[in-house]
């Protein structure tokens, strides 16, 4: 068996449906998944499952976080004639693989990944961790290859997860049969957005975030209120521009200014109220589009309506996939 010839390459990426998207998913994901969505067959995974990997004892949220991420993303540009968007859970080919994967990965592989490491600590789980969040990496191999699919542009974060899919998709193809391309992680120019309290990243979950869907006012309160450099007492003191979260999102969103900006702050003749005042006006030139758009997919029925098409056409793929799957584990029993 060999892998089908595909005029087109694939991509799969997606989102926890854990609140609304910020600036960090913009740099770190979304930007790629516009640029190349004309280039590329596009799976957008709204992943409702991984959520509850963290939030199971929430799950009334979901049914209004899924479709705020996909309005997100249809908000930056991703187009709903040529992407699928859809939703994890409804795609039962997903829970199939993730089964069969899970076979066949060891639990050491799982506990050692840095990702999962990082992620425990934060929500507080290293001594108490369910089986399904240890297990999201099989999981999202099972999102990322029920497509078949060759390309994943994720931030920084996630590299390591997606080091998970590339070896189910090695070790697939050894023990079984040649189904699976080994798909590749794909950063964005940014890989890691740090969040607006300075220490991690930009996370839904630690509510350091400036969102895609904050009006004007948020914004420039967020950026007014950042830490900077905190050696920087009076305007006109020299700065440190590398331990500033600001100066931070210049180089991410103003990189044609940032080299002038860093050495305006080093000799101290930029403040950081101007610094920052500026910082506004380019991330609102970013955010306005995106308001604009949004306003248009707004409509009563409209993202149900993307999400159902996005969804159907996902299980028509993962019935191919796990034809192919139960063929090379000699599960295919009635043909
Ligand atoms: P949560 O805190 O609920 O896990 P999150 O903010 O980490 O939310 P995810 O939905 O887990 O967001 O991530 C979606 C995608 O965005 C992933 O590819 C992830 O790597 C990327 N991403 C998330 N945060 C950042 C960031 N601060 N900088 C760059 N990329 C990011
Ligand atoms: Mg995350």
């Amino acid at each position: 068996m060999n892998i089908e010839k595909r005029e087109r390459k694939r991509i799969l990426t997606g989102d926890r449906p854990t609140g609304p998207l910020h600036l960090g998913h913009y740099v770190g994901s979304l930007q790629n998944r516009v640029k190349l969505q004309k280039e590329y067959d596009t799976f957008i995974v709204v992943a409702d499952v991984q959520t509850l990997s963290t939030n199971f004892d929430h799950p009334e949220h979901l049914p209004v976080d899924v479709r705020q991420v996909t309005l997100d993303n249809l908000s930056v540009g991703l187009d709903p004639e040529i992407v699928n968007i859809f939703i994890q859970s409804m795609v039962p080919q997903i829970a199939e693989l993730t089964v069969f994967f899970s076979m066949f990965v060891t639990v050491n592989r799982l506990r050692h990944n840095p990702t999962i490491k990082t992620e425990a600590t934060q929500h507080g789980f290293e001594e108490n961790m369910t089986y399904g969040f240890l297990g999201y990496p099989v999981s999202q191999a099972a999102d990322i290859l029920f497509c078949r699919s060759d390309i994943v542009p994720v931030g920084e974060d996630q590299l390591p997860v997606v080091e998970v899919s590339r070896f189910i998709a090695r070790r697939f193809n050894e023990l079984y049969a040649n189904v699976f391309p080994e798909p590749a992680g794909l950063r964005g120019e940014t890989a890691r957005l740090v969040g607006l309290d300075g220490r991690a990243k930009m996370s839904k979950s630690l509510r350091n975030c400036i969102y895609l869907s904050d009006p004007s006012k948020d914004v420039r309160e967020k950026l007014m209120s950042a830490v900077t450099d905190p050696a920087r007492i009076h305007k006109d003191d020299p700065g440190h521009p590398e331990i500033c979260t600001i100066f931070s999102y210049h180089k991410a969103f103003n990189g044609k200014e940032a080299p002038n900006i860093e050495e305006r702050c080093r000799k101290g003749t930029i403040g950081c109220v101007a610094c920052k005042k500026r910082l506004f006006q380019v991330i609102e030139e970013i955010l306005e589009p995106i308001r604009e758009r949004r306003v248009q997919f707004e409509k009563p029925g409209r993202v149900d309506e993307i999400l159902r098409k996005g969804t159907e056409a996902a299980c028509i793929e993962g019935r191919k996939t796990v034809q192919l799957v139960r063929e090379a584990m000699h599960t295919d029993y009635f043909d």
